[in-house]
């Protein structure tokens, strides 16, 4: 039988797509809002992208103006095996960026999954058909740690963790690296973590700054340098069904967006080992209540 870790290779081969997966068990703290602007900024960078939406509540594709609902293939199809991701594939507003919509029937694949062969696989299965048909796949995970965010941990080569500065933010972090170890050993030995983004960030507001500094102290050179800000053109713009670049490109939730697509595009260039975002980065959490190094180590 095939090892584990070869057919991971297999899946992967030179030249195709990264895939992100967007994650965060807590609602509410801007995977979707990342997810949706990351993958635009990314285009806006001449990057060939793909969004995948896997989370029932669709908040990805209505952010994007596109419909999961009806006829059309969607994500939930993807899943259940009876579409391929290139048939469920849908031309976004953003050029160069393409969408896999949900709708809500994919609340059901939960369940529906079950007792499905390769159940946690089958995301996998199918991103490695188009891996050469982009350069990055982002796919925008759920609020819970369940079969579908299990899938697209085990598609993914790396997590993207959106993170709001609040009181329970390391408590809930803890538990996602734990989980992310726990697929790592599994079922996806490649995965890392990408980095950590301070989301929805309040300068005024004491409490967001402890946090982060917490953050920055516990998870080292794994939090992005960029802080997407509390801005309310990004929290506006989905009801127009744009990403925030395109409803006010100038505002500063967009230009953190920019930034922050500048700074992923950077870890990927310099490669696991000097990126910081490597398998390095993922063993030195796993004491996770040690921290990685402290805000003065790294200044001094
Ligand atoms: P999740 O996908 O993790 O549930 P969302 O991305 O949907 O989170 O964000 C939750 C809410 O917060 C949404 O209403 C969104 O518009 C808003 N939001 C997200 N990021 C920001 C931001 N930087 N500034 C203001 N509002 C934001
Ligand atoms: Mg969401």
């Amino acid at each position: 039988m095939i090892s584990q870790h070869s057919e991971n290779s297999i899946l992967k081969t030179e030249n195709s797509a990264r895939v992100f997966a967007i994650a965060n068990q807590k609602g509410g703290v801007g995977k979707t809002t990342t997810a949706v602007n990351l993958a635009t900024a990314l285009a806006a960078c001449k990057k060939r992208v793909l969004l995948i939406d896997l989370d029932p509540q669709g908040n990805a594709s209505t952010g994007l103006g596109v419909s999961g609902a009806g006829g059309n293939r969607n994500s939930y199809h993807v899943l259940l095996g009876s579409a391929r991701l290139a048939e469920a594939a849908v031309p976004s507003m953003v050029p160069g960026m393409s969408v896999v919509p949900s709708d809500v029937n994919l609340s059901g694949a939960e369940i529906e999954l079950i007792n499905l062969p390769q159940r946690e696989r089958r995301l996998a299965l199918q991103v490695a058909g188009i891996r050469s048909d982009y350069d990055y796949i982002l796919i925008d995970c759920p609020p819970a740690l369940g079969l579908l965010t299990l899938n697209a941990l085990v598609a993914a080569d790396a997590v993207l963790v959106p993170l709001q500065a609040e009181f329970y933010a390391l408590e809930g972090l803890s538990n996602l690296v734990r989980t992310i170890q726990r697929v790592k050993r599994n079922f996806n030995p490649d995965l890392e973590i990408q980095g950590i983004v301070l989301t929805m960030y309040d300068r005024r507001n004491n409490l967001c700054d402890m946090v982060a500094r917490d953050v920055r102290a516990y998870m080292g050179a794994a939090v992005y340098d960029t802080v997407i800000p509390r801005n309310v053109r990004v929290s506006e713009a989905p009801s127009h069904g744009k990403p925030v670049l395109l409803y006010d490109f100038r505002c500063a939730g967009s230009q953190a967006y920019i930034s922050l697509a500048r700074e992923v595009l950077r870890r990927e260039q310099a490669g696991p080992g000097l990126s910081g975002a490597g398998p390095g980065v993922l063993g030195g959490l796993a004491p996770l209540g040690k921290p990685a190094g402290t805000l003065e180590d790294r200044a001094g």
